[in-house]
């Protein structure tokens, strides 16, 4: 791709970072824009597309409905992208690359969470299953519907690796060029590496903000977690502040140490591999953003605590088996009639079950519930499967 406009969009960057002139460009060739550079676009299409609007009224632990206070998907990939934004900046990577790829990673999210990711998994499973790693890439790639000359967003190849973060080999083999790491091994660039840890300590540590909140789980039982407790006694021999104030600084205090080790983890990492260019990171052997490895026993420490004591909290289950009433009943209901369905997703509907079968009718199915909101899923089932349903 050419350099246009009147500043160079790769000034300043490091030379293993994801830079403009080395991108490997967008499906569709498109005409330079005159002052905005080939990243920055991709960030603003997706700040601008349907699907990210959605992310507000999807559930990232709570449902949205619960309380005002809890994180969803929107307020999780804003938090996702200023952390890696911030390592991105020191470490001299290409940050609205970072931005665009932490902004897009969860468009392709059910409603309800991962109980709704494994519901519509199950309704999927004879029909190439479903994973919300890959709709997000479908998103962006095939479903947003906003440009005379593509469908989706048309983004570049880098945001596009970023954004699939896992896939399986079958899958893999269908995507070109984007699988290839899958099937051959290899590494995405930096950016796509950061992301990805980026989501890990966003929701880790905001999962303890929102589960206290809730009343889920306790700063005592948090205290059995070393991470959660170094830095809590710390806060308290500070002085004394209102408890609101002392998780908030715990919490605070978890992520500058998680992020500092990042930061010099990842900065020896890069000293000692030394990769001149993107395609060198892609060659490594290993991610080289990472944390250390005292970090990350820590990490996942917290991580499996919230596992075990929130995520699989009896209130948090309790709405998982409403979640899947709601997703499998829409599912099912607009699989046998899919005249149901809007118009727009009835008619593709009806052209892929002629081109693929029940598979592609169901593809359609799936595409249309993996789109809604919770609200929406929960209307659409008061309104056509049962009213009286308690969420
Ligand atoms: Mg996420």
């Amino acid at each position: 791709m050419t350099v246009t406009g009147a500043r160079d969009p790769d000034a300043g960057l490091a030379p293993c970072a994801a830079r403009q002139a080395q991108s490997r460009g967008r499906l569709h060739a498109e005409e330079p824009h005159p002052y905005r550079g080939e990243f920055q676009r991709d960030r603003d299409r997706i700040i601008h597309c349907t699907a990210f609007r959605r992310l507000i009224y999807k559930t990232q632990v709570f449902v949205n409905h619960e309380g005002d206070l809890y994180r969803t998907r929107l307020t999780h990939s804003l938090e996702v992208a200023q952390i890696a934004r911030t390592v991105a900046r020191e470490l001299g990577l290409n940050e609205l690359l970072v931005e665009a790829i932490c902004l897009a990673h969860d468009l392709g999210h059910t409603p309800f969470g991962h109980a709704g990711q494994d519901s519509l998994n199950r309704c999927m499973r004879d029909y190439g299953g479903f994973e919300h790693n890959l709709q997000s890439l479908r998103v962006v790639d095939e479903l947003e519907d906003r440009y005379a000359a593509f469908r989706g967003l048309n983004l570049c190849f880098e945001t596009r690796e970023g954004i699939l973060k896992h896939c399986s080999r079958r899958n893999a083999r269908e995507l070109g060029e984007l699988g290839q790491r899958f099937l051959s091994g290899g590494q995405p660039g930096l950016e796509a590496q950061l992301a990805n840890l980026a989501d890990a300590i966003a929701y880790n540590n905001h999962d303890v903000d929102d589960g206290l909140r809730a009343g889920l789980i306790s700063v005592d039982e948090l205290c059995s977690v070393e991470l959660f407790r170094q830095e809590y006694e710390q806060i308290c021999r500070n002085g004394r502040i209102s408890p609101r104030a002392t998780v908030n600084e715990t919490v605070r205090a978890m992520i500058n140490r998680i992020v500092s080790d990042l930061l010099d983890t990842t900065r020896a990492n890069l000293a000692a591999a030394a990769p001149d260019s993107i395609d060198a990171v892609r060659m490594a052997d290993a991610p080289l953003v990472a944390f250390s490895a005292a970090t990350h026993e820590q990490h996942l420490a917290l991580k499996n605590f919230l596992r075990q004591s929130l995520y699989r909290h009896e209130r948090v289950l309790a709405m998982t088996q409403r979640a899947d009433q709601v997703v499998s009943s829409l599912f099912n209901l607009f699989f046998d009639d899919p005249a149901v369905m809007p118009e727009e997703h009835a008619r593709r509907a009806r052209q892929w079950a002629q081109e693929q079968g029940d598979a592609g009718r169901a593809r359609a199915v799936a595409d249309y519930v993996a789109g809604m909101t919770d609200r929406y899923a929960l209307s659409a089932y008061r309104r056509l499967v049962d009213d009286t349903i308690d969420f």
